[in-house]
């Protein structure tokens, strides 16, 4: 079993190293050529979901050797901690019209899918161009929904993660890598 580095290591609560932080920033410039090539010629609008796709975004924007602009909603999903509902309520929303842009939602995790399918059916009601799904993290085997991702970072087994965005009541967003998160 991989462990986060020091001083990170010190922490009782950060399991498993599942993603370091070499492996984001490698797999990140890989998608950004990807992207960088299918929307040649284009001027891609990012939406990013706030707030644990905010770090994810800042990296991967500079990746992307386009004319991108950015805009970012907010969203709280009703349900416990650890687990969605599938209802989501718009907490801030674009400051951007989507019609007529080509539009890439960029996600930090999906695992359900069902944030992912509200946030989907919201942002085609607005008449973009295209739309496509951009997510660093999908969890396995727990989609209740056609996931439809056109890029994924990385495929994770079903532990709760912690780092690069992601978050316990707000904490350990600003870890580099991405751990199991082991309360108690
Ligand atoms: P879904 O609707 O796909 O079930 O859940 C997606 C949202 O749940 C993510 O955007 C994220 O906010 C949260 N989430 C899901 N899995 C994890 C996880 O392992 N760690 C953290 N911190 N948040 C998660």
């Amino acid at each position: 079993m991989r462990r986060p580095p020091a001083p990170y290591d010190a922490d009782t609560r950060l399991g498993e190293l599942v993603v370091s932080e070499d492996e984001i920033s490698a797999r990140i410039a890989q998608l950004g050529k990807e992207i960088t090539a299918d929307y040649a010629g284009r001027a891609p609008l990012l939406v990013g979901v706030l707030k644990g796709a905010f770090v994810f975004m800042a990296d991967l924007a500079r990746s992307l050797e386009l004319p991108i602009e950015f805009d970012f909603m907010a969203v709280s999903s009703y349900g416990s901690a650890t687990k969605t509902s599938g209802v989501v309520r718009i907490v801030k929303d674009l400051d951007l019209d989507l019609t007529d842009r080509d539009v890439l939602l960029v996600e930090d995790i999906v695992d359900s899918g069902l944030t992912l399918a509200y946030l989907r059916r919201n942002l085609i009601a607005r008449g973009p161009a295209s739309l496509e799904v951009c997510a660093l993290f999908v969890r396995e085997g727990n989609a209740a929904v056609d996931l439809d991702l056109r890029y994924t970072g990385f495929r994770i087994p079903p532990a709760f993660v912690v780092g690069y965005g992601l978050d316990v009541d707000e904490r350990y967003r600003n870890l580099p890598f991405v751990a199991v998160y082991q309360p108690g």
